[in-house]
């Protein structure tokens, strides 16, 4: 590795990184908390050389995934590591719209990222391509399933060791969606946030590179492909408010820090949007905050049927608050029979089949409408970030079953006429 590999080249835009709360700046290495104020660091850019010159043009002769905006991303090589992640389609949700009474309503679906169906993806693309900058060999995360998914695919598919750490009681489709790639998994028998503690302590006695520990400030750059592909499939214009589910309040910020550099550079006209952010009420400390018109968040102990999204210790909590209160936003919570109720109506209107996450963004996105937080002229886009596949468990018994027939005509006419009744009776699965 040379020194050049790690520093940003000169063409590069990505400069320092710098915390968010005291401004202190540090060199472009593998390190994620402030050593005067143990704020946050973030990746800092000088969008100089861009603002004005960078056309719609040529970022639509760029590759079809989130590269094509790598002169807004924290890598300096030109061969990043491409799995086709992102261009996840942009579906406009009539039906699901008029269910609601919204008028201009769309679903970003990453539900069919690539390579492992959620949004974690883009962010373990860009952090690993930014590992393998820095040197490292063995890569790693503290994850609550998506994340170590995406970590053990795409450290496959680049030649990366890789060993990832979960909580024990994960669904059994994130298990296998790890396991499948041969990494090192850790189950760790505690929630998310005692993973994330062991994790820690890992990433300083092991050099490993950890995605979302030291080598975070890269990691979270890559969720703002989410606000810079929205703004470029709505025809190149920002919407007017968008539903998006917190966990780390990452994404939320990171979505917004995207619209906020497309304005910045000339490629979208600037526009106020809104934010609202979707928590399970399980585990809801960022929605308690705002309800209760705190600005500091109080750590709860996570208890939802919503595990990928279930961090009771936000790290980017106060930032998503500042982000929802400062847009005019909202931060609302559900419960679990209504997560379950947003998954079926998602499935139901608009083919889509999405996880826990989902869910609750769905059911949330339906509570602010009911609530009027919702104009029904605005347009609305929701963030679908993971795949209903990985999460079975959480609809088992909420949906019908197959009608077992025997290989004859006269058999399927039965069953045909016995679910037809059925309808008329207008049968519905019990939610409890
Ligand atoms: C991780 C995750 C989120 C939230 O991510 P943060 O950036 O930590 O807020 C949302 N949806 C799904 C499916 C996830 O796996």
């Amino acid at each position: 590795m040379t020194l050049a590999s790690v520093a940003a080249t000169p063409t590069a835009t990505f400069q320092a990184l710098k915390c968010k709360e005291c401004g202190a700046e540090y060199e472009l290495k593998a390190q994620h908390v402030c050593e005067y104020c143990f704020g946050p660091l973030e990746v800092a850019y000088d969008f100089s050389k861009l603002r004005g010159r960078m056309t719609r043009e040529q970022i639509q002769a760029g590759p079809n995934s989130i590269w094509r905006y790598r002169d807004f991303l924290p890598v300096a090589t030109d061969n990043p590591i491409d799995m086709g992640t992102g261009m996840t389609p942009l579906l406009q949700a009539k039906r699901l719209a008029r269910r609601l009474g919204l008028k201009h309503l769309y679903i970003k679906n990453d539900a069919v990222n690539m390579p492992t169906l959620s949004f974690k993806d883009r962010v373990v693309s860009v952090a690993l391509t930014r590992a393998q900058e820095l040197g490292f060999t063995t890569v790693s995360c503290a994850s609550t399933g998506n994340l170590a998914n995406s970590t053990a695919a795409i450290a496959a598919r680049a030649g990366l060791d890789c060993c990832v750490f979960i909580p024990s009681d994960l669904e059994a489709g994130k298990v296998m969606g790890t396991l499948i790639y041969a990494p090192t998994v850790m189950a760790v028998e505690g929630n998310y946030d005692q993973v994330n503690r062991l994790c820690s302590e890992v990433a300083n006695t092991h050099g490993w590179g950890f995605v979302n520990i030291n080598l975070r400030p890269y990691y979270s750059e890559g969720s703002k492909t989410l606000g810079y592909e929205v703004a470029e499939q709505l025809g190149w214009e920002l919407p007017d408010h968008i539903v998006a589910p917190l966990a780390s309040g990452s994404l939320f910020t990171k979505i917004y820090k995207g619209f906020r550099e497309f304005v910045d550079v000339g490629l979208v006209a600037d526009k106020a949007v809104r934010f609202s952010g979707a928590q399970a009420e399980g585990c809801s400390p960022i929605a308690q905050a705002y309800q209760e018109g705190r600005d500091f968040i109080s750590p709860v102990k996570p208890s939802t049927i919503a595990k990928s999204i279930a961090i009771g210790n936000p790290a980017d909590g106060v930032y998503a608050l500042d982000i929802a209160r400062k847009t005019n936003g909202q931060i609302e919570s559900v419960n679990d029979a209504e997560i379950v109720a947003g998954i079926k109506l998602l499935a139901e209107t608009e083919g889509i089949f999405t996880e826990t996450a989902g869910g609750t963004t769905i059911a949330v996105l339906q509570k602010l409408v009911a609530a009027g937080k919702i104009d029904p002229d605005e347009k609305t886009v929701v963030y679908i970030t993971g795949n209903g596949l990985k999460t079975q468990e959480a609809v088992q018994g909420y949906v019908g079953e197959p009608l077992t027939i025997e290989p004859k005509l006269d058999s399927f006419e039965r069953a045909l006429e016995r679910s037809r009744t059925l309808e008329r009776l207008d049968w519905q699965p019990v939610l409890v």
